[in-house]
């Protein structure tokens, strides 16, 4: 579909009644103002710990268009959502993904919507970063778990770890505050941690660590790939000084400044530490499938409403029924006793 720029911006995103204008807050009293919406599952890279190495990816027909996501995200702002965050897959491969920013763009404008962002792998950086940051995009996340070309190549199996490193080189260009997030895997990386950390802070940038999560069926085993990041701050303790800070960006990872570097550490640790309680998110696949918890199945199709009529007043109420139902937490373990996926799904449907 070949719809411009300009029809994104004309698409419905103002409640119809007061019902449509309440904030969501699920039944733990906790109000959801951070969207994540997966804008496709393709990606091209196949990292070891997300997908598998022969992964099937949905047919194009299932995905929301470029128009859909937009007025999926416009329903969402209506309702509360402060913080948007493009992911994936690999959001920049989707066609076309930059008119979507400059769609949503209007919402920052607006002043109803405080920040729009992406996660992504770096790959394609290089080329849309300047436009990135046009769309008012100021802060992104790149996910870089290695700077040893091989073992780069390793985790990604096909990815490049030069054109990654141009594509952080072109965003910080751009103007954009890149955080670096590193997944933490046992023997394979693990020798890289410090060396990161001062790698990023030398360049002003944020690193967070993530403990690999039980999502979807992979060739290794899980056990084998958990790294818990209470072991890895003992041994960063060994050498740096660590001071706890209380700085958030509203999502799960909890910060420490390292003294040596002046820069910011974040661990986040769905593992060794439930961050739960805290929750203000839910995750939107590309199909307009709403996840209420990462961890969990339960979920409610927002595309049969988004198609059904061209007003949102179902949309609003499908996700109002959805919202309802938001969980108190994951259930994530990783042990001898619990060796499979959690969830079947990978992280790429929902995004991370
Ligand atoms: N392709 C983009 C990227 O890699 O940044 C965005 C999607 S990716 C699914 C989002 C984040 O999830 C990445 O930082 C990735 O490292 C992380 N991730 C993927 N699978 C994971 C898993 N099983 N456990 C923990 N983090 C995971
Ligand atoms: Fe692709 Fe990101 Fe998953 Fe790696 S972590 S395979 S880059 S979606």
């Amino acid at each position: 579909m070949n719809q411009s720029c300009t029809d994104l911006k004309a698409a419905p995103s103002t409640p119809q009644s007061q019902t449509e204008a309440r904030p969501l807050v699920d039944p733990f009293g906790r109000a959801i103002s951070y969207l994540r919406v997966s804008v496709t599952d393709r990606c091209d890279f196949r990292c070891v710990y997300c997908m598998a190495e022969d992964m099937s990816f949905l047919p194009k027909a299932d995905l929301l268009t470029l128009e859909e996501l937009d007025r999926l995200c416009s329903a969402f702002i209506a309702r509360g959502t402060r913080k948007l965050r493009l992911t994936g897959g690999e959001p920049l491969v989707r066609r076309n993904i930059m008119r979507l920013f400059e769609g949503l763009a209007r919402h920052l404008e607006s002043g109803s919507l405080d920040e729009l962002t992406l996660t992504t792998n770096g790959s394609r950086l290089g080329f849309f970063a300047p436009e990135l940051a046009a769309c008012g995009v100021r802060r992104i996340n790149v996910s870089l778990d290695s700077r040893e070309p091989e073992t780069f190549k390793a985790i990604t199996r096909r990815g490049d770890l030069a054109q990654v490193l141009k594509g952080i080189d072109a965003a910080q260009n751009a103007g954009l505050d890149v955080k670096i997030n590193m997944v933490a895997l046992k023997g394979v990386n693990e020798a890289e941690i410090v060396p990161m950390i001062r790698w990023a802070h030398a360049r002003n940038m944020d690193l967070t660590l993530i403990e690999v999560m039980p999502m979807g069926a992979i060739e290794p085993e899980r056990l084998d790939q958990y790294l818990p990041l209470s072991t890895v701050r003992a041994e960063i303790a060994k050498h740096f000084t660590l001071r706890d800070l209380a700085y958030r960006t509203g999502g799960p990872a909890r910060y420490v400044e390292v003294a040596e570097t002046g820069g910011r550490l974040g661990f986040i640790t769905p593992l060794t530490h439930n961050f739960c309680e805290s929750c203000n998110r839910v995750r939107v696949t590309c199909t307009g499938t709403l996840y209420m918890c990462l961890g969990q199945e339960d979920a409610a199709d927002l595309r049969t409403p988004l198609r059904a009529a061209p007003s949102d007043a179902l949309l609003h109420a499908a996700i109002e029924d959805a919202i309802a139902r938001k969980p108190k937490g994951h259930d994530f373990k990783i042990d001898r006793a619990h060796k499979g996926p959690a969830v079947p799904r990978h992280m790429s449907v929902t995004g991370g």
